[in-house]
């Protein structure tokens, strides 16, 4: 059972689960630069724990419109189809709000259809 100890502002905090330390993390409480501590181990910042932020990263990220696929900034090939996507992927992509899977959607969508 891990159990984790988390520095914030100067104050340590816990022991605390690992849900607990997930939920610091998605609250904003625990950034990458908080030093953490697992069990009696040495401090380490957040960033350096093992999948701790790996769902974290841009707010914003491409998917391929072809097969779904977490793909890099266009123009790039998509790994998952090896179709090449191009800057006016990228355009369209862009243009639609951020913040808003729902609308980021039906924006691809759009375009597929129009394609
Ligand atoms: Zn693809």
């Amino acid at each position: 059972m891990a159990e984790w100890y988390v520095k914030e502002k100067g104050k340590t905090v816990g022991p605390i689960t690992n849900a607990q330390l997930a939920e610091r993390v998605r609250s904003g409480a625990v950034t990458p630069e908080t030093p953490v501590s697992k069990g009696n181990s040495r401090w380490v910042r957040a960033g350096a724990v093992d999948g701790l932020f790996k769902e974290e990263g841009p707010s914003f990220h491409y998917v391929c419109p072809y097969c779904g696929h977490a793909v890099n900034p266009p123009p790039t090939r998509c790994d998952g189809c090896n179709r090449s996507l191009s800057s006016a992927f990228e355009k369209k992509t862009l243009s639609s709000a951020p913040g808003s899977a729902g609308n980021q959607k039906r924006g691809l969508f759009g375009w597929m259809r129009k394609r």
